[in-house]
C-alpha cells in the first residue's frame, strides 16, 4: 500500500507544494516548528530509512534538498536552513528543512505552530517562486 507521502507526491492527498522535479517533491510540513518548515521526499521510492536508499536516489535527494534550502533561505527570514532526518512517524524517507534564527528553532519536542491555510499558501508560494528563479 502506498505511503501517505507517495500519495502526496502524486497529488492524491493535498499538500502545500514548494518544489518538484521528476523524481523528488518538496512540501510544507503540516505541523511546522517554524514558518517555512519543509519536507523533501523521493516520489517513487518508499524506503523508510534514508541510509538504505540506493546511492543514486540518496545523492539526488540531497542535491534537490540543497536547491530547496536555497529557495527557503531566500523566501523566509532566517540565518540558515537546518537539516534533520528522523522518520519516526512516516515510513517514507523525508528530509526536514527548517529555517533557523537560533538552534531552538530545530526542536521536535516544542509545540508546533498553528497556521491558517492562507498563511501556508503564502509561505509555499513565496518559496516556490524563489525556487523557480534558480
Ligand atoms: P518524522 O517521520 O518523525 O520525521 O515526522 C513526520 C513529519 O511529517 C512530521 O513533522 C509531520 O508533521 C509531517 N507530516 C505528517 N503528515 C503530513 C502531511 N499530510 N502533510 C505534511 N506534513 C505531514
Amino acid at each position: 500500500m502506498a505511503t501517505i507521502f507517495t500519495k502526496i507526491a502524486h497529488g492524491e492527498i493535498p499538500s502545500y507544494k514548494v518544489a518538484e522535479s521528476e523524481e523528488f517533491y518538496a512540501f510544507l510540513d503540516i505541523n511546522p516548528m517554524v514558518e517555512g518548515h519543509t519536507l523533501v521526499i523521493p516520489k517513487n521510492v518508499e524506503n523508510d530509512y534514508i541510509f538504505n536508499l540506493d546511492d543514486r536516489t540518496y545523492l539526488g535527494l540531497c542535491a534537490f534538498a540543497k536547491k530547496v534550502a536555497v529557495a527557503i533561505k531566500a523566501a523566509v527570514p532566517c540565518k540558515r536552513v537546518g537539516v534533520a532526518v528522523l522518520g519516526m512517524e512516516v515510513p517514507h524517507t523525508h528530509i526536514h528543512l527548517v529555517p533557523l534564527q537560533s538552534e531552538q528553532d530545530l526542536d521536535f519536542r516544542k509545540e508546533k505552530l498553528q497556521l491558517s491555510q492562507e498563511r501556508f499558501r503564502q509561505i509555499a508560494d513565496s518559496i516556490r517562486s524563489e525556487y523557480e528563479k534558480l
